[in-house]
């Protein structure tokens, strides 16, 4: 069954051969709009919860495959389908879990999109389309990868296997917890494989070994009992614009960098990335410089930062010359991993009732805070990763910082001593996750198939 000089052919062979079937079954997977937001159609989350319990069902691996919907603490109400998929380990060997999530971000503008967000479509070795990347990419990898080892080891398969696809990841992960609670024996595994992450690049895979947190909320400021005509005492009073404006100015140095007290800042090092790089990626304009101090990468990776996602105020259409009395914003933090987002959060707060302008009286409330995560590296799963991926993508990976958050990844570590977490994923800088014209880099997902079909392979062979 194994060849003299490669002892992994047969599982590479199986692999790659399936691959063309994965991006088959992953664009019938993204055109079903399952997303959690209130607002959409909640039958499509179950749509697509039963289809992935299919393809679970499909790869002929499990003992057992479910939908289950957790209570969400605290409520009286049911959080979104999750698939559960479960392998009873054989002969002494480990257990690794699988995770993804099968709920997407909603679309957005679709005049923005190229092409429609829920039709796949393939243009110059990329699939687009809403979740061909965050996350069905991830859910493709891991059925793909059973598959190729069903293939390529029939009853030699003594893994025991969990397969953990998620319905409300984008949505807050609100029953998570509770997820774990109602199945936790079930659950239990040794190794994690989290497949909703990125890589250096298209052709570059990474180990992530360290996730920021957030500290999101609502802040409310107000300045007058009501409105007023601004020709009336506009330069005696001061509006909750002009209060929101100044407090807002505070967060940040003049670089753009933070300037609250009491936010961490992660000391590692991080690998050369050049400006003109980040211009590209992230679309910077001609003449507009960068933010914040330090590597660029230090500044993604293990630097709090501070955006304001939305506002609530009168819309430029029905502006009138009015002084607002009160003004709603969001505030989001990324917190350095290793701060608690709870800190962090209490430190932004105090910074703000400090720094109130004019007195202006301030409600804070929607608060969600989610905790960063420091990748234990010294495991053997993480070593086995670091081979799997040099072997599959025939190159070293990097190891990464995530600048955003995947705030369930301290959880399982908190649920599950001792248990080796692997941060992978299947996105590329250019995949543009919640953003329109989503995108999977074709040749990216077959070698994250081939690589994770390594790594449980010889996992096997332990
Ligand atoms: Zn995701």
């Amino acid at each position: 069954m194994t060849s003299a000089e490669n002892p992994d052919s047969h599982l590479t062979t199986a692999a790659e051969d399936g691959v063309p079937a994965a991006l088959a079954d992953l664009g019938r997977l993204v055109r079903i709009p399952g997303i959690a937001w209130p607002a959409f159609d909640q039958d499509q989350l179950v749509r697509s919860a039963e289809a992935v319990a299919e393809l679970a069902r499909g790869t002929g691996v499990f003992d057992d495959v479910r939908i289950h919907r957790a209570r969400i603490p605290g409520t009286d109400e049911l959080g979104q389908p999750g698939v559960l998929a479960t392998r009873a380990a054989r002969n002494g060997k480990p257990t690794v879990m699988l995770y993804a999530h099968h709920d997407v971000q909603p679309p957005g503008d679709d005049a923005l999109w190229k092409t429609p967000p829920f039709e796949p479509t393939v243009r110059d070795g990329r699939l687009y389309a809403r979740g061909a990347a965050d996350d069905k990419a991830g859910i493709m990898t891991h059925i793909a990868t059973l598959r190729a080892l069903h293939e390529a080891l029939g009853d030699d398969l003594d893994l025991g296997l969990v397969l953990f696809v998620e319905g409300e990841e984008e949505f807050g992960s609100r029953s998570f917890a509770q997820f774990l609670d109602d199945n936790a024996d079930e659950m239990r595994s040794d190794v994690i494989v989290v497949a909703d992450s990125g890589n250096w690049d298209s052709e570059t895979p990474a180990v992530t070994v360290s996730l920021r947190g957030n500290a999101k909320f609502h802040l409310t400021v107000r300045t007058l009992d009501h409105a007023s005509h601004s020709g009336m005492f506009g330069g005696a009073v001061p509006d909750a614009m002009m209060a929101t404006v100044k407090l807002l100015a505070t967060l940040w140095n003049d670089d753009g960098s933070v300037a609250v007290d009491g936010l961490a800042e992660r000391d590692a090092e991080t690998p050369a990335y050049e400006e003109a790089t980040l211009r590209d990626e992230a679309g910077l304009l001609d003449g507009v410089s960068p933010a914040g101090s330090g590597t660029i990468l230090s500044r993604i990776w293990n630097k709090p930062s501070i955006t304001v996602t939305g506002i609530d105020h009168t819309s430029v259409a029905a502006a009138s010359n009015t002084l607002a009395p009160e003004i709603t914003v969001v505030v989001s933090c990324r917190v350095a991993p290793g701060q608690s987002s709870d800190e962090a959060y209490r430190a932004i707060r105090t910074h703000l009732e400090n720094s109130a302008p004019f007195g202006a009286q301030l409600e804070f409330s929607e608060v969600d805070n989610g905790d960063g995560f420091l990748v234990d590296t010294s495991g053997w799963a993480v070593t086995a990763a670091r081979e799997a991926m040099a072997d599959g993508y025939g190159r070293a990976p990097v190891d990464y910082g995530v600048g955003g958050s995947i705030p369930f990844v301290s959880d399982l570590a908190a649920r599950y001593p001792g248990v080796q977490i692997l941060v992978t994923g299947i996105e590329d800088p250019h995949s543009r996750a919640h953003s329109p014209n989503e995108s999977l880099h074709l040749d990216t997902f077959r070698r994250a198939i081939v690589s994770e079909t390594l790594l449980l392979g010889r996992m096997n062979d332990r």
